[in-house]
């Protein structure tokens, strides 16, 4: 289960990558400056829309 499923990171091609850690999942992004951006995303300047989602949400 992703966290905040209605975030624009997970449809970003930075890409994000998800820090999972023993109580909580974190998205990770490489182009934001402290790299942990308040979530849920739901406007950003940097993101860019990724072609193939490798992990889509399930229905
Ligand atoms: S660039 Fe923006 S939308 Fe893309 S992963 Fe980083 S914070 Fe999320």
């Amino acid at each position: 289960m992703r966290p905040f499923p209605e975030s624009l990171c997970h449809r970003c091609g930075a890409p994000p990558r998800y820090v999972r850690t023993s109580s909580s999942v974190y998205i990770w992004c490489p182009l934001f400056e402290n790299h942990y951006p308040r979530q849920p995303v739901l406007a950003c300047p940097l993101f860019r829309a990724r072609g193939v989602d490798p992990d889509p949400p399930a229905p």
